[in-house]
């Protein structure tokens, strides 16, 4: 006989689990070790049957949430995790593995909408967590169910992922936070110090291989075959489940009113994936009666997804992916193509793309409005002021820019765009330091001439 919170377990596992996105039947434990469907190798999704969900109505979600946002009861503290029914319910709390990610401020940029013909702008600063990006979010879920599945006796020992920048620093995070080994592979000489420094301090097993990112994520996918090593990457589901209540808490943050545009920059597709999965829960359980405008925002130098929307989605376009200040975003061959499809489809969504220039310029307005943006949000700003040019979006448009990592993660940027050094940017907000002497006379005339303008 099970006992109550076994059978309760087993329910939750029924109802939510692994499917394939392109419509195989099985259904797959989410505590497996698999990555895509076994029989046509298309990726997979972690579905939540509606049925079981409906079982309280719109209200009663919406109350539920609103009572544990931000509280300290565990784990409800964590964004991610106060709506864990949504999330993966049979989780067990002690194998929750979280740092209350999450519940990132939603600001008005007051000055900054009005000096774009847009008053009602809004910031979602993703970037303010525990290791300055949204990549927080699908590593709490992935981590945690890989210390659920060792807690069940799983083979499992460690997590892997091939990265150079945020997922690895998440990663590697949340593995620490968890006491779980985590295995990191870079491509030598290719990253910065910044970039290395989060997972050497972590402790996590850092390895650089003599080969690019693409020779990288073969070796990792090479050694975690034996399903001894967990793999962390972008064809991993579980991190889509984190990630979707970004979605679902603007709209709380909103007292449950949708907006009209959410921006977001993309890379390899799975955070506007995640984004139109939250949404269309929200559709589904009644708490919302309209999708807002999903619009994806690439650079031009790694832009297959803006290349593929502009062929009607026809075909997938691959590219290789250029150097680009936005380098979270460097990628070619986007692994969540099929579902970012499906996300534009169902939102009415628009795909767009900006130059260094423009993200550039984008980000320095921003920062000279109180922001220090990254020069991914650079991208999404640049493409909302696009977007307003070609009246789009409209001056009464309620609008969400998606902040996905801390701007100071991104100081090379910065430096760099102040001190006019970066290639193909003009820097016409460069704003350096001034450098005088230490007399009170000459210093009391710059300010004033400075004051004056
Ligand atoms: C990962 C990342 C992205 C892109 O997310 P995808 O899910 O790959 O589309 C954008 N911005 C930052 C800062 C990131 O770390």
């Amino acid at each position: 006989m099970l006992s109550a919170v076994e059978s309760k377990l087993d329910t939750d596992q029924q109802t939510t689990y692994f499917r394939c996105i392109a419509g195989c039947s099985a259904k797959h434990s989410i505590y497996d070790v698999i990555y895509t469907c076994p029989s046509c190798g298309n990726l997979l999704e972690v579905h939540h049957e509606r049925e079981p969900l409906k079982k309280r109505d719109a209200n009663q979600w919406k109350q539920l949430f609103d009572s544990r946002a931000s509280t300290s009861t565990w784990p409800y503290g964590s964004g991610v995790w106060g709506m864990r029914e949504w999330v993966v319910p049979s989780l067990a709390d002690e194998n929750v593995v979280s740092m209350f990610e999450g519940n990132t401020n939603l600001f008005w940029a007051e000055r900054l909408g009005q000096q774009l013909g847009v008053p009602d702008l809004w910031i979602k600063l993703c970037g303010n967590s525990h290791t300055g990006s949204f990549k927080d979010l699908g590593m709490t879920v992935l981590v945690s169910v890989v210390k659920q599945m060792m807690a069940q006796g799983s083979a499992v020992k460690a997590v892997a992922c091939a990265s150079t920048g945020d997922t690895s620093a998440a990663l590697a995070a949340y593995a620490a936070y968890a006491g779980i080994p985590a295995v990191i592979f870079l491509p030598a000489g290719k990253v910065s110090t910044a970039q290395l420094i989060q997972p050497v301090a972590n402790g996590a097993h850092v390895l650089a291989l003599d080969t690019d990112f693409d020779g990288c994520m073969k070796i990792v996918q090479e050694v975690t075959k034996d399903n001894s090593i967990y793999l962390a990457n972008s064809m991993n589901s579980l991190r889509i489940e984190g990630q979707k209540t970004v979605g679902i808490e603007i709209v709380r943050q909103f007292d449950w009113d949708v907006p009209d545009w959410i921006i977001i920059p993309v890379g390899n597709l799975g955070n506007i994936s995640a984004l139109h999965k939250g949404f269309q829960l929200m559709m589904d359980l009644g708490l919302i009666t309209r999708m807002p405008r999903l619009v994806a925002a690439q650079t031009v130098r790694a832009n297959p997804f803006y290349e593929s929307f502009q062929n009607g989605f026809k075909e997938k376009v691959r590219v290789t992916a250029k150097d680009t200040l936005a380098n979270a975003i460097r990628i070619g061959d986007p692994v969540s193509y099929e579902k970012a499809i499906k996300a534009i489809a169902a939102t009415d969504g628009i795909v767009e793309q900006a130059t260094e220039n423009e993200l550039a310029a984008a980000a320095a307005h921003a920062d000279l409005t109180g922001m220090f943006t990254c020069p991914h949000t650079g991208v999404a700003l640049a493409v909302l002021t696009k977007l307003i040019q070609r009246g789009v979006i409209k001056s009464s448009d309620k609008t969400v820019v998606i902040s996905t990592a801390h701007g100071l993660k991104f100081t090379d940027f910065k430096v760099g765009y102040h001190e006019s050094t970066l290639e193909e940017v003009t820097s016409q907000y460069a704003n350096p330091a001034v450098h005088l002497p230490a007399n009170a006379d000459v210093v009391k005339a710059e300010i004033e001439k400075r004051l004056m303008h």
